[in-house]
């Protein structure tokens, strides 16, 4: 193992922290690395620098604020394959899959380049007045010091999606990544130090969430809170973040449903089912983990499913023909294993799964895992798992498949497989869903927004939302 790495930067400096944890490769249980991490003295360090960067940050062009956002993403093109091995080897996620995540990083820096370049042109633009008494003129302004908290399902994405938009409005940023997964960051940290931002405008400090986030989400210099986790944490933030009349944004859980209508292509609802619950070993806010099928599909569709569950190759990160790999440690492998336990003590039917597989001795591995007959006041069918689990359920009318899917305390997405164009819309606009796919992978665009109804969270991040969420408006109104 190499030396401890210095996971905190500030002022455009990297620096050793007050402690030392441990970085694991979930698919291995072995130390990765070491990560020196900070506490409460680095996020008031990091917030000093970022409140003395604001001065000159906030009054850059978006010009130049874009050129620097465009030279990250060059960077990070640039280090793709490092960037793809570091994040599997940290979250036990298949190599193509890192990939993706990599690429949906340059694609949302180079985005808000795009709309950074496109403020020059906006800001001053006069307001239509009744009047002619009085002129008015908009500005939006960043909004100060910004804190972005960040989970380890989706590491350096979660990030990208809020560090991009938060330097592009002119904020100055401290960074917390999760604990678990702080590799990817402090790589990419390495590309944002590379590009050439005035000291202070990005500062990142590594570390737990009561040592680092807590303090970040009370310090009162932070105008704004941007999280990514569990509702746990989220209410928490929420609450520190009210003393001092913070803005927060949130993005937290989720249990989503994929509703397989009567006229569905079985073939796609299949890959969708699939891939809504158990990309990324179904450690995804998104996860469709309610499966809703039409009565007269549901017999070979659970056939077929549980078929191609059982086939799912589950492995290394790193092996040829690996489908899906580790979860990301110990205590969500327990977490998930209980979840299923429970589930089949609560009266539903374990179909396949719900056990590591048998190939694999080491590393936190959970088979692909198939219930149905849920009962639909079991925790296993409200509660977000995080794991490779689906719920399958029989519907027979569009209303009742509706209604299941609204029945959650949650609202972050769904998916609808129908060959009629029509139907698939009207169920569309009928879910209270902040995304829904028509007969459509989980796709994900910089354009288009990112946040849910309910306890899903508040906010949306991405497309203009995303930017929008960074910045104050201000008017100015004169006499003529
Ligand atoms: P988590 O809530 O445990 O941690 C998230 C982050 O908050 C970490 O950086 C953690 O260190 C920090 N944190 C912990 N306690 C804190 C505190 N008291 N104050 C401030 N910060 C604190 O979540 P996780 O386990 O890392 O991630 C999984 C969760 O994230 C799931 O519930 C998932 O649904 C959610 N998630 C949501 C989205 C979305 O876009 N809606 C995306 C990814 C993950």
């Amino acid at each position: 193992m190499s030396a401890v790495v210095n996971g905190v930067y500030i002022n455009g400096a990297w620096r050793a922290g007050h402690d030392v944890l441990d970085v694991i490769n979930p698919a291995t249980e072995e130390i990765l690395a070491q990560v020196s991490v900070g506490d409460a003295r680095a996020v008031t360090q990091a917030v000093d620098a970022a409140s003395a960067a604001c001065v000159g940050w906030s009054q850059s062009t978006g010009r130049e604020r874009g050129a620097l956002l465009r030279k990250v993403a060059q960077g990070v093109s640039e280090q793709r394959e490092p960037l793809m091995r570091v994040q599997s080897h940290n979250s036990g996620k298949p190599l193509f899959e890192a990939g993706i995540d990599v690429d949906d990083v340059i694609a949302t820096f180079e985005y808000y380049a795009g709309l950074a370049e496109a403020l020059d042109a906006e800001q001053d633009r006069a307001v239509a007045l009744p009047t002619d008494a009085f002129s008015a003129r908009l500005r939006r302004e960043p909004c100060g010091v910004v804190g972005l908290i960040v989970p380890w399902n989706f590491p350096m994405v979660t990030t990208a999606w809020k560090l991009a938009p938060a330097l592009a409005a002119g904020c100055c940023v401290v960074l917390k990544p999760s604990e678990v997964t702080p590799l990817a960051e402090l790589q990419l940290a390495q590309i944002i130090a590379a590009a050439g931002f005035p000291a202070g405008v990005f500062n990142l400090v590594c570390g737990t969430g009561l040592a680092v986030g807590a303090p970040l989400a009370a310090d009162p210099r932070v105008a704004k809170i941007s999280f990514t986790g569990s509702n746990a944490v989220g209410v928490q933030v929420m609450q520190r973040a009210a003393e001092t009349v913070k803005g927060v944004s949130l993005e937290l859980g989720g249990k989503s449903s994929l509703l397989v209508l009567e006229d569905a292509d079985l073939d796609l609802a299949l890959e969708l089912a699939c891939g809504g619950g158990f990309f990324n070993a179904g450690q995804m806010c998104s996860a469709t983990s309610r499966v809703l099928v039409a009565d007269s599909l549901a017999d070979e569709f659970l056939q077929r499913l549980t078929a191609r569950a059982e086939g799912i190759r589950v492995a290394d990160p790193f092996a040829d023909d690996v489908e899906m790999g580790a979860l990301i440690n110990r205590a969500q492998y327990q977490r998930v294993l209980a979840h299923i336990q429970r589930g089949v003590q609560d009266g539903a039917r374990l179909l396949c799964g719900g056990e590591r597989p048998a190939h694999l001795a080491k590393g936190y591995f959970i088979r692909p895992t198939l219930f149905t007959d849920v009962p639909l006041d079991s925790a296993l069918w409200r509660q977000e798992i995080f794991g490779p689990v689906l719920c399958v359920r029989r519907f027979t009318t569009e209303a009742e498949a509706i209604a299941l899917a609204n029945d959650s305390d949650f609202g972050l997405v769904a998916s609808v497989v129908s060959r009629n164009d029509e139907t698939a819309a009207r169920v569309a606009n009928a879910l209270q869903a902040g995304m829904v796919w028509i007969n459509a992978p989980q796709v994900i665009f910089p354009q288009t927004a990112w946040g849910g109804y309910k306890q899903s969270g508040i906010g949306r991040e991405l497309g203009p939302w995303g930017l929008a969420t960074f910045q104050e408006i201000k008017h100015v109104i004169r006499s003529n």
